[in-house]
């Protein structure tokens, strides 16, 4: 169990006191940049909701947040349009569920994460439902693009806005994890703490860690293509594609006057003598397109990306 990122909390205490006065809207919507901490946020929003208690923050104690951290509160939902779209049907049996009496406490809570990927009928079931609020029923929306989600719903939710915190605040925030020296020298890849702990949580931290100085063992020439590819199968190699790409992004604003990050320094230079900025933009593009034809042809991946970075 993570502790709650410390840039989450003035947003935390903010619905808290309003949960406490009882002035807090039925409809929340979380919202900041990619990787932030929206949805760790959001469920720390819901288990203060759940609470049978009337303090601002859950008690931990009472059968209401026994229940919750079960993950078996029969009136708290969640839908999580991460991978895939949420469809109209999903709402309506939602909100047919939630609708019925409260079986525990007091509240009633559905969560909807990544709430861009409603489509527009699952969008307009839920604001129908926000149109018509139940009594003591909560919807609380995690959304990167809350733009894309429609205005009228925008219009009816309480906006929390998750702040972007600086490198120094995610250094920090990856000590408590034993691996953090490794996690942090991701940063060329993403400063994004969220995704970090996503990778760190499938357990593709060694395989991008390792990345940018196998690289650069290929690139100086003191190992082979092959070497390089070694104890990647069809499991990995999208993920080793991303790092790829993102190495070469580095490099491509880095020609434009971007900071590069200290890991790529020694790849750059070599690139950038050996290729002109638009071959890399280049390279750029066939990668992506090599990693979208790996799941639609049968063709060996090894043998695709041995091609690839030999042209580099
Ligand atoms: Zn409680």
């Amino acid at each position: 169990m993570t502790t709650i990122a410390h840039w989450l909390i003035p947003c935390l205490r903010q619905v808290q006191v309003l949960k406490q006065t009882n002035s807090l809207s039925h409809a929340l919507l979380v919202t900041g940049a990619d990787g932030v901490g929206q949805e760790q946020l959001a469920r720390e929003i819901v288990k203060d909701l759940m609470c049978e208690g009337a303090q601002a923050s859950a008690c931990g104690q009472c059968h209401s947040c026994e229940l919750m951290r079960a993950d078996t509160h029969p009136d708290f939902r969640v839908l999580d349009g991460e991978a895939s779209t949420i469809k109209v049907d999903q709402v309506r049996l939602l909100v047919k569920q939630i609708n019925q009496k409260p079986q525990i406490g007091q509240n009633k809570v559905v969560l909807i994460t990544h709430a861009q990927a409603m489509n527009i009928n699952a969008a307009n079931a839920v604001l129908k439902a926000l149109e018509e609020p139940a009594p003591r029923t909560y919807f609380v929306l995690t959304s990167s693009q809350s733009t894309s989600l429609l205005p009228t719903i925008r219009s009816r939710c309480l906006l929390v806005s998750v702040p972007t915190p600086t490198v120094d605040d995610v250094k920090q925030w990856l000590l408590q994890f034993p691996d953090h020296q490794e996690l942090s020298s991701l940063f060329w890849l993403t400063i994004q703490p969220f995704r970090l702990l996503s990778i760190q949580q499938q357990g593709k931290t060694k395989l991008y860690a390792g990345l940018p100085e196998q690289l650069n063992t290929m690139l100086q020439g003191a190992a082979a293509v092959s070497d390089v590819l070694k104890g990647l199968d069809s499991n990995n190699i999208g993920d080793y594609c991303n790092g790829l790409a993102a190495i070469l992004h580095q490099c491509i604003c880095h020609s434009t006057g971007a900071p590069l990050d200290g890991a790529l320094h020694s790849i750059y230079s070599t690139l950038i003598t050996r290729l002109s900025i638009q071959s890399l933009i280049l390279r750029y593009q066939a990668l992506q397109k090599l990693k979208s034809d790996l799941k639609k042809t049968n063709l060996n991946p090894i043998i695709q990306l041995t091609h690839e970075l030999n042209q580099w």
